[in-house]
């Protein structure tokens, strides 16, 4: 069996054809979001085609498509808003279903595609899926199925408090929260900071060629830049707060981190264990915490893995 699955991510789209175990057989991308959201479903579209071709099969050999837009995502159907783009109240499931005559199209924001995917790839059926990317978002897993709260927008542990003294403002209108302080996007500031504060820490990355930026300080902290490892058990304290009221709230099992920051997980652990340790009680707090199986392309698929249920739903059913 072959599922289509569109990632409209924060600054690139993936398009692929994916079969029933998750691998990804052709993929196309383009970056950059069009600011007329017709336009860019339609690219999207124009490369799903370009993906079956290229794998010598007909575009409606897909047995159901999956498509992640960039923010958040109520029912399962409509795109709520777009930050990045400000594409508001769509239709997602007509607007594909229009767009490419399939039948069975899923939808559902990146977070808890992923999630989704973890569970079905890993056989878990109990964890918090949490993740740091430019945002941070997190999902729950329960029985193997998302728990997706009254307006599908559970599992907000981006925007619990985790700084009362020096809050800063988020992104979602409130001051303090864990992504104001935490994210790719806030440790890359903190960075920017830094270095502009203190001209030898700039001088570091500039000798190194590394980006200014959250990546560039993970490359210096793993040489054992003080600093460096400084902005990373900082982001650490806030993050494992923000862990410490999921586990508190849900006593998960496991919690899995996903986004581009998990690459550093291994730096963030330490202090995201005592924050734990300060934050939880006793019984919620031995969980192991470990990073994604899914790599990469988690997004990607989870819009396979939603698309792959709904099949076998409807499927089901006959
Ligand atoms: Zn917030």
């Amino acid at each position: 069996m072959y599922l289509g699955a569109i990632d409209m991510g924060g600054s690139k789209t993936v398009v692929a054809v994916l079969d029933d175990k998750f691998e990804i057989l052709a993929t196309k991308r383009f970056e950059g979001h069009e600011k007329d959201w017709h336009i860019h479903f339609d690219r999207t579209v124009e490369l799903l085609h370009a993906c079956t071709a290229e794998l010598g099969m007909t575009f409606d050999s897909l047995s159901a498509l999956g498509v992640v837009p960039p923010g958040m995502v109520r029912n399962e159907r409509y795109l709520l808003l777009a930050p990045a783009t400000g594409w508001r109240n769509l239709d997602m499931l007509d607007e594909y279903s229009k767009r490419t005559g399939f039948e069975i199209i899923a939808t559902d924001c990146d977070v808890n595609a992923s999630a989704i995917a973890e569970a079905d790839i890993t056989g878990e059926r109990d964890f918090l899926w949490y993740n740091i990317s430019n945002g941070i978002g997190a999902a729950i897993i329960m029985n193997g199925e998302n728990m997706p709260g009254a307006n599908g927008v559970s599992g907000e542990l981006g925007h619990v408090k985790v700084e009362y003294e020096h809050p800063r403002p988020c992104p979602c209108g409130q001051v303090g929260c864990c992504e104001a302080h935490a994210s790719g996007a806030a440790i890359g500031r903190r960075v920017q900071q830094l270095a502009h504060d203190d001209p030898s820490y700039a001088e570091l990355f500039k000798r190194k060629n590394y980006p200014v930026n959250a990546y560039g300080a993970s490359l210096l902290a793993r040489e054992n830049d003080v600093k460096s490892l400084d902005v990373f058990r900082e982001a650490g304290k806030y993050i494992g707060r923000s862990i410490a009221i999921g586990l508190n709230v849900l006593n998960p099992p496991r919690v899995f981190v996903g986004g581009g920051v998990s690459q550093s997980l291994d730096l963030l652990l330490p202090e995201i264990r005592r924050q734990i340790e300060l934050g939880t009680v006793e019984f919620a707090r031995n969980v192991p915490i470990e990073r994604t199986n899914l790599g990469y392309y988690a997004a990607l698929k989870g819009a396979a893995a939603i698309a792959l249920r709904k099949y076998k739903k409807i499927h089901m059913n006959d």
